[in-house]
């Protein structure tokens, strides 16, 4: 070979070399953001989302992918961020997924319509519906929430979702209560231990850090769910089961409580891209020991019962394609 050859060649190889380069350069540099939607800070939503988000970040740089988790409004509110292209995920109770999907029962949902598009990826861990009223309140059955203060939670969270579809089942209304608060989540605690409430609502996994608050800064206890209006929302709907939270778990309350209780799961669009999803579930179950160890609510989790309990939506197919890799499905 001429010099001029050889010259040419590895200029050329240079080049090209150059543009390989490049071209790794510019796909590294797309960065994909995956935003994660949440619930209130001092619920478990808050700690599945961040987890997950922990999870994905240690391997950002094989995959690029850059979770975040903000705090939301919980269930309702993220299902329509998730539809609306604000967010790619979400977490929501699984009333709320089913629900959605048919564009019933919430005015949201049904503004809109059947949200075809939704997908499911995972259930997480249950979530009892439970009620706190303040030992001095006189409550000790759910029908004496009547002529109450009680927090009804703000609107967009699964809590208020399904307080108010117990109360169409109740025949109540607003008007029913002394009081028809509209507090976050995480300020409910604090409220009912300034005595501004009788009563707090929470649809979350156990043990609850906002519970305990509740329970161990001033007196109160939990109160049962149960009567014929649970039974029927129980007995119609899949999505529902009867839930015991045990004695013992908060001051003040040494006996089990009955109530019931949906399942917490993961929910997205079929418009974010199969490589996101994919690696999302991978993160969250390549690490799952270590997932587990995040929250004593997730002691019990596993992964074969999360790919199907508590899912109404399809599974979308980055997470279908990694359950089948795992022999799953
Ligand atoms: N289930 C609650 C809701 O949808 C949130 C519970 C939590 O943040 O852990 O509003």
């Amino acid at each position: 070979m001429s010099l001029k050859n050889k010259l040419a060649t590895t200029l050329l190889s240079s080049a090209v070399g150059l543009a390989a380069s490049l071209g790794a350069t510019t796909t590294m540099a797309a960065q994909n953001y995956v935003t994660i939607g949440t619930g209130g800070q001092t619920g478990v939503y808050y700690v599945v989302g961040q987890s997950i988000c922990r999870l994905v970040n240690r391997g950002s740089k094989d995959h690029n992918i850059k979770c975040t988790a903000p705090s939301t409004g919980g269930s309702v509110a993220n299902i329509n961020a998730i539809r609306e292209g604000q967010q790619d995920m979400g977490m929501t109770q699984s009333d709320w997924q089913y629900y959605a999907g048919k564009g019933e029962k919430h005015d949201s949902f049904k503004a809109k319509g059947p949200f075809k598009d939704l997908r499911a990826l995972f259930s997480v861990h249950p979530e009892p519906f439970t009620v706190i009223a303040r030992a001095d309140s006189g409550v000790e059955t759910f029908a004496d929430l009547a002529g109450k203060r009680v927090n009804l939670n703000n609107p967009g969270s699964g809590t208020r979702g399904t307080m108010e579809l117990i109360m169409a089942e109740m025949g109540w209304d607003k008007g029913t209560f002394k009081l028809a608060a509209e507090l976050k989540a995480a300020e409910q605690a604090q409220a009912l231990c300034d005595n501004k409430l009788d009563v707090m609502l929470y649809s979350v996994g156990h043990p609850s850090g906002a519970i305990k608050e509740a329970t161990t800064s001033c007196d109160s206890k939990l109160i049962p769910v149960t009567g014929p209006a649970i039974d029927k929302l129980v007995n119609g709907n899949d999505f529902y089961a009867p839930a015991t939270i045990p004695g013992g778990m908060y001051r003040g309350t040494d006996s089990d409580t009955t109530t019931f209780g949906n399942a917490a799961t993961m929910v997205t669009s079929a418009n974010v891209d199969n490589e996101t999803v994919y690696q999302v579930v991978k993160a969250v179950f390549d690490n799952f020991d270590r997932f587990k160890r995040l929250h004593p609510a997730f002691n019990n989790l596993k992964p074969q019962d999360m790919i199907k309990n508590g899912l109404s939506a399809p599974l979308h197919d980055g997470a279908v394609r990694y359950y089948k890799e795992k022999g799953w499905m």
